[in-house]
């Protein structure tokens, strides 16, 4: 049986995604929903190991040929997961050496079938104060600028994944010190369809 809600969750590295979900998956829990929090860049990594590379860091680093094909076969795994709640922390666009390149193509948009997009967002001064603070990531310095127009490009990712897929799109706001409001947002977004 297919989850009930599939929520495909993206933004930007360090805004707070996997905080935020790890919040709303435990608050289900605890209401005694079933609840999974699935981590695309963990699923991926899972292979890449066997391709050499060390941390989940170390993934937009390979030729975008080689991380296509992580894409494609991480995909494939998540659309087998099953709960009433799936939650897919991932990214609209990935910084590789190549460009910019798109974490939700169609393919992999057609294979998760998400009934949810959500775009996680920081004022841009929160996101580069988050990773500088995050010692346990080696996430890329950038400028104020590189961030806003990555968030720009996040958005109209966003806006293709919702159009492509007939589900709704909604924007996060993760305000510095405000993680759970932004879980709180999140299932009261989620309550319309339970
Ligand atoms: P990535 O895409 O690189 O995995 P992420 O979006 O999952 O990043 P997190 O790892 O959840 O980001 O958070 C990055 C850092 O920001 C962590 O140190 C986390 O504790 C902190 N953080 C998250 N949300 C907030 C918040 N609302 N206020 C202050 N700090 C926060
Ligand atoms: P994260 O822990 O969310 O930062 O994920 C680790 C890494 O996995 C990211 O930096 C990307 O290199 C990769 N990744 C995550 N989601 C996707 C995706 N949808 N498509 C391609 N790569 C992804
Ligand atoms: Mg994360």
């Amino acid at each position: 049986m297919a989850g009930r809600s599939r929520v495909v969750v993206g933004g930007l590295p360090g805004v707070g995604k996997t905080t935020v979900l790890n919040g709303v998956v435990q608050k289900l829990v605890a209401d005694s929903r079933s609840a999974l929090l699935v981590v695309f860049g963990s699923v991926m990594l899972d292979e890449a190991k066997k391709m050499g590379v060390k941390d989940r860091d170390s993934i937009r680093l390979l030729p975008v040929k080689d991380q296509r094909e992580l894409q494609i076969s991480a995909a494939r795994r998540i659309s087998n997961i099953d709960a009433d709640y799936v939650f897919i922390d991932t990214h609209f666009i990935i910084r590789t050496k190549e460009g910019l390149w798109p974490g939700l193509p169609l393919d992999i948009l057609r294979e998760i079938n998400p009934t949810h997009i959500v775009l996680v967002e920081a004022p841009v001064y929160d996101i580069v104060k988050r990773r500088e603070a995050d010692r346990t990531r080696k996430r890329d310095w950038e400028s104020e600028e590189e961030i806003q127009n990555e968030i720009e490009v996040s958005r109209q990712f966003m806006v293709v994944a919702s159009a492509y897929t007939g589900a709704p799109m909604k924007i996060i706001n993760n305000l510095d010190g405000r993680a759970t409001d932004a879980m709180e947002e999140l299932l009261y977004t989620l309550k319309g369809r339970v």
